[in-house]
């Protein structure tokens, strides 16, 4: 294997260490504590989880968390009614609310009913316009895409991409969307390819960076990467694993990571790469809300 693995389980760690950091310091010179609220309607078990996981790190972090766990069958108009609350709450500084929402609810009317500089997941239209105008000091970048960027500055040890190739593959609002923007941010010079795209591979291959944000267990073969390039797996995909044992499965990411990593100059792993960049991101903005909030300036990553 000839690429460095990008390792986003320290990254993770050091942005929430430096979250707590800032977390005490924050609490310690202005008396506010960063407030965090997860809604969550239904009972999915894996929303309940990523649930969990939130609220627990958000409580290492030293935030106030709040959970509202609302039945499946909950009307919109009660969900819409519990968001104004916590829009007008000034102990709360993130709002969040876990997707998907069960059918009968509008979800991007409740996202866009989330106060903007509330809007943790940067979601709100607002903060997709910030981001679109280069506004990124203000803006609350999603949390996948933010902590790609985190990983691909350890990998390329800079930050401006000046005359960089950049492809990112899908072109998803949570994730793809923002990621171009971020780049472009950075000066690279970006392409969005999608399932519309012709000759994916030779679009590849033509990146000095690549993020696949796919949905598609390992598609990013091997003669797809160009020699050096920083490659960034966002995919997390549940496939079978019967040499696990009978009904076993295992995750893995858009890229075929063994073939990859033999050309790529750096590779994030999955699992062990972006995913655990999200939560930290998470921590990450709530914590610059709050920052917001008290006129203080928040860390960088
Ligand atoms: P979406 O399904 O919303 O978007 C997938 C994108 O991939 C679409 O733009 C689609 O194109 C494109 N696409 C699909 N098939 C192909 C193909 N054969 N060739 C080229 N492009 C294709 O997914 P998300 O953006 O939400 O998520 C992408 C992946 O990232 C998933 O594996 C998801 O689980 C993972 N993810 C990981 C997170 C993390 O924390 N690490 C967080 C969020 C997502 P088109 O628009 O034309 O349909």
């Amino acid at each position: 294997m000839a690429a460095m693995v990008i390792d986003g389980k320290e990254a993770a760690a050091q942005v929430l260490d430096t979250v707590k950091t800032a977390t005490a310091e924050l609490i310690r010179t202005t008396g506010i504590t960063p407030g965090i609220a997860v809604i969550i309607v239904g009972e999915d078990p894996a929303s309940q989880a990523y649930v969990r996981s939130k609220g627990r790190r958000a409580e290492e972090c030293g935030f106030r968390s709040v959970t509202h766990r609302l039945g499946a069958d909950t009307a919109q108009a009660d969900l819409l009614r519990l968001v104004g609350e916590l829009n007008g709450d000034d102990a709360i500084h993130a709002i969040l609310v876990q997707l998907p929402l069960p059918g009968h609810i509008d979800e991007g009317e409740v996202i866009q009913a989330i106060a903007p500089h509330k809007d943790v997941d940067g979601f709100s239209f607002v903060n997709v316009g910030k981001l679109a105008t280069g506004q990124t000091d203000t803006a609350f970048v999603p949390c996948t895409p933010a902590g790609s960027m985190v990983l691909l500055r350890r990998a390329l040890a800079k930050t401006d991409y000046s005359g960089l190739n950049a492809v990112v593959i899908g072109r998803s609002n949570i994730v793809g969307k923002p990621m171009a923007n971020l780049l472009l941010a950075a000066n690279a010079t970006v392409t969005i390819a999608h399932s519309r795209t012709r000759d994916l591979p030779a679009l590849a291959r033509s990146a000095d960076i690549l993020v696949a944000a796919v949905g598609r267990p390992q598609m990013v073969r091997r003669d797809w990467i160009k020699p050096g390039a920083c490659v960034i797996d966002v995919g997390i995909n549940r496939v079978p694993a019967p040499e696990l044992g009978e009904g076993k499965s295992r995750i893995v990411g858009d890229v075929a990571f063994d073939e990859c990593a033999e050309i790529a100059g750096a590779i994030t792993p999955v699992p062990g790469g972006v995913g655990l960049m999200t939560v930290a991101m998470l921590m990450a903005n709530t914590l610059a809300s709050a920052c917001r909030a008290a006129g203080v300036s928040a860390p960088r990553y």
